[in-house]
């Protein structure tokens, strides 16, 4: 089952080479070459829209600077659950 994302790509798909590097060292495997050519002749790597962890990996890899940008989401504040007692609970 795929966890919820915590982060998203953005590939400029005229910076990017199609080598793949992104692609294949993305733990989650949310990366993929598109069947489509950009204007160099090559298929371009692009987001599949799921499960991005927001790791870097793929920023990292990629040789051609600015073909990526990666995103991290902010978690939620989780809510704080009341503490029984209250605030002037002894400490144990
Ligand atoms: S940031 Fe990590 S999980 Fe997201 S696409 Fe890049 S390598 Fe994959
Ligand atoms: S590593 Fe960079 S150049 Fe290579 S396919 Fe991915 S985005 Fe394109």
């Amino acid at each position: 089952m795929a966890g919820q994302a915590r982060g998203k790509v953005a590939i400029d798909v005229e910076e990017c080479k199609g080598c793949g590097l992104c692609v294949e060292s993305c733990p989650p495997k949310c990366l993929e070459l598109a069947p489509e050519l950009n204007s160099y002749g090559v298929h371009p790597a692009r987001y599949t829209g799921q499960v991005c962890t927001g790791c870097g990996i793929c920023f990292y890899c990629c040789p051609e600077p600015g073909a990526i940008t990666v995103y991290r989401i902010k978690a939620k504040a989780k809510p704080v659950a009341p503490v029984p007692g209250g605030e002037h609970a002894a400490a144990v």
